[in-house]
């Protein structure tokens, strides 16, 4: 339709087919799935186990230039090229996208479900609980909270030698564990804790983090299965013993009801795009304070569901430089899969914030050469083949449009095609689907940014000045110290996880296009023990959000009468 309906009306037009017959479609056993009401089900891990001989499907990641605050379209992308492969050129695919955070949804950005015609369907179930994933995270993150304080208070008041548990001797001054909520909520971001009476003096500083950069969440999305989850889980530090131990959340005893609280979210929950193909939508870190990408479970399950001429298009958020640095990094580090083509997502809006120059034109030229150009050779040291997809707005000129798809094959992509999905659906990224087809057939070279054997300082200077253009890092007394720590403690062989701005390249939001000459300060370096990455906080990056001035949350609305939705995008 013209002009294109909102987000919501377009989605509430179109009724999904029942999950069942989905699922039918797709080749799953009734056994194999849990349905939750009429439009998505969960899928059992024991499909892994069925299809374990099945060849893989091609894996292809959709990363995306430095954004504006409002995204390019990574997810439209991801979900209109799925629909363009199955709907158009009839191979099988899979999309694999990140459940959303209520951060955004009720905040600044919106939901996740993609949009126009290219979105996951009902894009309100999407986009607002789900299956409760994000929910029973909180839960498990929590209850190592309240076990961490109540622990320490135990051993504090029994002063009972023979009293029944073994001493942990937590050091309150070197606790890492912080609480979640999965909300915009900047006043938690520094409280106190242990202010009633009953806590008999045992008040601490303490704060909270965003749901979606919780390192339980970070575990969902790397695990390789149940087994390996709740390894994962009993191995999470939390803090440091007096005696300068690391004490995990199976020395608190709590691991065993963390893997119970995580049994259901392990399982990828399968919906579908507008045209009907699958999509399957499973954890959710954000990419700049977390490692940015959905669950390595679900690739495996879709890259053996699609076969081997099929395509999984998995989905690394923000700017290549975070997501994609990440996903490659962490992420195939953790599945071993390796991908077969980078899709990399530019507008012109986001390219005209990044080029300067007296006209629309220039601006455009300056914005590929600088961000798009530097997003192109960050996703080659990898040595995986590049097709830029341009996200095409009405506003946008055919000059426009010509201009940056010669240019991006000048910085070395091997494709560059304008898409229109957000319009037209699946037929209008036909283009970008022929263009990913042969890119995948062509030869890659994969390889890692970095050894995990190098020492952590020597990894973070590699990331800073490969990836972001930085001249050298510069740590603080703090984060020489923590770091010193990890070796003492024998972590130093594990990937990194930059929390940094994904605004630009560097750790300045002003700073657009490929800034040079610049410094990284590394404020504080923490570890994700269990997730299994060192996760180095960058200039003043926070971990919990806050809200504007006017958040999304104003528009939302339901009709008590008809229980629509209203105000989502
Ligand atoms: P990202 O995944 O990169 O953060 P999204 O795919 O979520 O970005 O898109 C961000 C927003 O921009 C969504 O609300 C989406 O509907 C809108 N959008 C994306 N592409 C277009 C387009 N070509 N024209 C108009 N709006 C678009």
């Amino acid at each position: 339709l013209t002009p294109v309906p909102s987000d919501i009306a377009i989605s509430r037009a179109q009724a999904p087919k029942p999950v069942q017959q989905l699922a039918m479609e797709i080749g799953l056993l009734p056994s194999e799935l849990e349905a939750y009401g009429r439009n998505k089900a969960k899928v059992r891990l024991s499909l892994l186990d069925r299809l374990q001989a099945e060849p893989d499907g091609n894996y292809v990641l959709v990363a995306g230039i430095t954004p504006t605050p409002l995204g390019e379209g990574k997810s439209t992308v991801a979900i209109g090229l799925a629909q363009a492969l199955s709907a158009h050129l009839k191979l099988n695919s899979f999309a694999c996208l990140r459940q959303p955070s209520q951060g955004p949804t009720f905040g600044v950005k919106g939901g996740a479900a993609g949009g126009g015609y290219a979105q996951v369907i009902p894009m309100e179930e999407f986009n607002l609980h789900l299956t409760g994933d994000i929910h029973a995270i909180t839960a498990a993150n929590n209850l190592v909270a309240a076990a961490i304080d109540a622990r320490m208070l135990h051993e504090a008041t029994q002063t009972d030698k023979v009293s029944s548990f073994v001493r942990l001797g937590l050091d309150p001054s070197k606790l890492t564990w912080q609480r979640v909520v999965d909300t915009n909520d900047r006043f938690l971001r520094k409280i106190t804790v242990g202010q009633a009476s009953t806590e008999k003096g045992q008040a601490r500083e303490t704060g909270f983090d965003i749901a979606v950069a919780s390192e339980i969440m970070a575990i969902l999305a790397l695990a390789n299965g149940l087994e390996d989850m709740k390894v994962r889980l009993a191995r999470m530090v939390v803090g440091t013993s007096h005696s300068g131990q690391p004490v995990t959340a199976e020395d608190l005893g709590v691991s065993g009801a963390l893997a119970v609280l995580m049994k259901d979210a392990i399982k990828p929950t399968l919906m579908q795009t507008l045209e009907g193909t699958p999509v399957f939508v499973h954890a959710g870190p954000f990419a700049n304070i977390a490692h940015g990408n959905s669950s390595v479970l679900a690739d495996k399950l879709a890259l053996k569901l699609v076969g081997r001429d099929g395509f999984v298009v998995t989905e690394a958020g923000f700017g290549a430089d975070i997501g994609m640095e990440k996903f490659f990094n962490i992420k195939c580090r953790a599945s071993g899969l390796r991908p077969s083509a980078v899709v990399l997502v530019a507008t012109i809006r986001a390219l005209k914030m990044h080029g300067g120059g007296p006209n629309n034109l220039s601006l455009v030229t300056g914005g590929c050469r600088s961000n798009l150009r530097k997003q192109i050779e960050i996703a080659h040291l990898f040595g995986v083949p590049v097709v830029v997809a341009l996200n095409v707005f009405k506003t946008d000129t055919q000059a426009e449009i010509d201009q940056v798809c010669r240019l991006a094959k000048e910085c070395g992509a091997f494709d560059a095609v304008p898409c229109h999905h957000w319009a037209l659906g699946g037929r209008g990224s036909v283009d970008l689907a022929r263009a990913v087809k042969e890119a995948s057939s062509a030869p890659s070279d994969f390889q890692f940014l970095y050894s995990p054997e190098m020492p952590i300082v020597d990894k973070i200077r590699t990331i800073a000045q490969k990836v972001y253009g930085a001249d050298d890092i510069a740590l603080s007394p703090q984060a020489k110290e923590e770091i010193e720590n990890y070796d003492r403690q024998g972590y130093s062989a594990l990937p990194i996880c930059m929390a940094k701005t994904h605004l630009s390249l560097s750790h300045m939001p002003d700073k657009k296009g490929a800034p040079t000459g610049f410094t990284l300060p590394i404020r504080t370096v923490r570890a994700s023990i269990g997730a299994g990455f060192i996760y180095p906080l960058v200039g003043t990056m926070s971990t919990m959000p806050g809200l504007p001035t006017r958040p999304c949350f104003y528009d939302i609305d339901l009709d008590p009468v008809t229980e629509e939705i209203t105000g989502l995008f």
